[in-house]
């Protein structure tokens, strides 16, 4: 656009936005607002990637840290790559990556830890875009609750020379001599001790994944469009054409096929296909999937695994350690385009991210699949609750991060403000018991599916006199039980070794790295509460005949909580749109919910009958003693 059409766009609406304080064309203005916000994703460089996440950091120091990993690695043994014709130490090619989480949480040490390369090779350029839009995407939306529960390590370029100088392999100076060096065929994994860790971008990528403690991973490519995990070597090949399942299958197909679901398919963008890398792409030596997947485990498992981990030429055996716990990631590879690069008008429109329909790009969908990707590595409930004047409470629950949830439980605690202990986290259910919760319902046939979008069930619970007291409310379900069988076709034939499979399959998991923590992911539990009802001075003494209860209703003290249970749909996923009670236009949203409420209150005769008693007896009762709930409950009315 030129200066002048700028120009005239930005007086156009400098008058729109007039004449809607005026007269209020509220349409018109939103309209407007879309164009200004929908702007088209434009290509970046190596600068400007660089620059980008620098910007960041300073606008959101809270949620954003960036390293330069070649700096804080600090080896004198390092490879020299240069980002510019000069060799001069400024021109040496910035490794920044950025760690996004809420810092001010002192619980982020526990968050799930993901990991994101942009690019292993330099000429493949959506990757890098990705992640810096989607790094922007989460830090100016942070009412996302991936924040609340993420660990987010991004290496926007792995290979900033190639990026820069439009190559595949990353060139570096070694003893004032150029090498070549793919970067993914450079792991001890696979291969020989003369051909791994000899690049500067696998190096780094070590050093990262030494100092963190990764859950997943993604590496973005291009040339063709798949998504892939491994087995993608060698040697596990069962034919010439066909690969080895590895014994954490079950686990990377359920997110890979997700994956390609949310990634969506559109008239000039192809749905993925998603497979095992050996037969979707084709197996190589030297991966970082592979490695990044069995480091950890797979020599321990057979002493004849060994001569798949090489030693790396002039590589200390400090830089080559890693621990049982370090790399046990579910990692995968995305083919993003047939075209490496294949031009920014493809790339898609800001708003896109957040919409599954047509003008989708492919960064924008690439966004889109990968937060819901970190989304599903930490299970949780969002939860949205409401107070209505007549004191009635609304809670309303979703589970998200879960293919399946199953066993759900309600469970209520009436205490006394004084020994409430609310705030408490609760990783069993035994916990919950212990600490005086009761379970209310069950919902044992209740299996939630993802796609299972409609299926939801309503709860109402009414205390009976809650004076003096506070109500606290669990839910507790059990997630993805169906990923932890053993696959008797998988090569080793042994359980699942992924940390995101062995969390949800052992409530006592524990990893840990450097100060980060995995723990086990096997149940959700969400506790909510106190809630007190504070409007005493309003009750009614008894003995002092009052028996219109319409104006009782107001002046006495009761609470109702209504439940329902939401299973998140295959499209629904609230780390891409805002929080539960605020859903983007493909979700359902609270205030439809709201609405279904209001039909659920209108009882059947009977029951207002009954429930007029019971609001008559709260009003003479005072001194009843005994806390019992009064429950009415209606199944399936929402
Ligand atoms: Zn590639």
């Amino acid at each position: 656009m030129n200066i002048q059409a700028t120009l005239s766009l930005v007086l156009i609406l400098y008058f729109a936005n007039h004449i809607i304080a005026s007269d209020k064309d509220v349409q018109q203005y939103l309209d407007e607002q879309e164009k200004i916000n929908n702007f088209p994703i434009k290509h970046l460089g190596y600068q400007q990637i660089v620059d980008t996440f620098y910007q960041l950091e300073k606008e959101y120091p809270h949620y954003i840290k960036v390293y330069d990993a070649v700096q804080q690695f600090n080896n004198e043994t390092l490879p020299k790559a240069y980002c510019s014709e000069n060799q001069s130490p400024q021109d040496l090619c910035k490794f920044i990556y950025a760690v996004i989480t809420n810092y001010s949480d002192p619980k982020h040490v526990n968050f799930t830890q993901s990991f994101f390369s942009g690019n292993f090779h330099g000429d493949e350029v959506v990757g890098p875009n990705v992640l810096t839009y989607m790094a922007k995407y989460i830090l100016e939306k942070p009412d996302l609750n991936i924040l609340s529960k993420s660990f987010i390590v991004i290496l926007p370029m792995s290979n900033p020379q190639g990026y820069s100088n439009n190559n595949r392999e990353e060139c570096s100076l070694k003893n004032g001599k150029y090498n070549c060096i793919d970067i993914n065929r450079d792991f001890p994994y696979d291969t020989s001790e003369r051909e791994c860790f000899q690049s500067v971008g696998a190096r780094i990528i070590n050093f990262i994944w030494k100092k963190y403690l990764f859950t997943a991973a993604i590496t973005f490519h291009g040339g063709m469009t798949a998504i892939g995990w491994p087995w993608g070597s060698t040697n596990h090949m069962i034919s010439r054409s066909k690969g080895e399942i590895s014994p954490d299958q079950n686990a990377f197909y359920t997110l890979g096929k997700r994956m390609s679901e949310i990634g969506g398919q559109y008239p000039n963008i192809p749905k993925y296909g998603y497979d095992i890398l050996n037969d979707i792409v084709y197996p190589v030596k030297g991966s970082f999937e592979d490695w990044s997947y069995a480091a950890s485990w797979e020599r321990q498992i057979d002493p004849s695994f060994s001569s798949f981990f090489p030693k790396c030429q002039g590589i200390s055996e400090e830089e080559l350690y890693i621990s049982e716990s370090t790399a046990r990631s579910l990692t995968y590879l995305i083919e993003t385009t047939d075209l490496k690069s294949p031009g920014e008008h493809t790339y898609g429109t800001w708003q896109q991210i957040q919409r599954n329909d047509k003008g989708q790009g492919h960064v924008t969908r690439n966004i889109r699949l990968t937060l819901d990707f970190i989304n599903n590595l930490s299970p949780s409930y969002e939860v949205a609750t409401h107070k209505s004047a007549n004191y009635t409470f609304y809670v309303k629950w979703a589970a998200e991060g879960c293919h399946q949830v199953s066993n759900t439980k309600l469970l209520v605690r009436e205490s006394d403000l004084q020994s409430n202990t609310a705030n408490n986290t609760y990783y069993s259910l035994q916990q919950l018991l212990d600490d005086g919760f009761k379970i209310y319902q069950e919902y044992t046939d209740y299996q939630g599916k993802v796609k299972d979008i409609t299926s939801f069930k309503s709860q109402i619970i009414e205390f009976d006199d809650p004076r003096d007291r506070v109500i606290d409310i669990a839910i507790f379900s059990e997630c993805d039980s169906f990923l932890t069988e053993k696959n008797s076709y998988a090569k080793p034939t042994i359980e699942p070794q992924s940390h995101f499979v062995r969390s949800r399959s052992n409530d006592s998991y524990i990893a840990e790295n450097n100060g980060f923590f995995i723990n086990s992911n096997k149940y959700i539990i969400k506790s909510l509460g106190p809630f007190q009802v504070s409007n005493y001075s309003l009750y009614t003494e008894p003995g002092t005949n009052q028996t219109d209860t319409s104006q009782s209703k107001n002046d006495y003290d009761y609470l109702i909580a209504l439940f329902s249970i939401i299973t998140v749909g295959a499209l629904i996923s609230y780390c891409i749109y805002k929080k539960f009670d605020s859903l983007g236009a493909n979700n359902i949203s609270f205030q439809e919910l709201h609405n279904e409420d209001h039909q659920l209150q209108q009882l059947p005769k009977s029951q207002q009958q009954q429930q007029q008693q019971n609001q008559q007896k709260k009003v003479y009762n005072r001194d009843g003693g005994v806390n019992q709930y009064q429950l009415s409950q209606e199944e399936d009315g929402l």
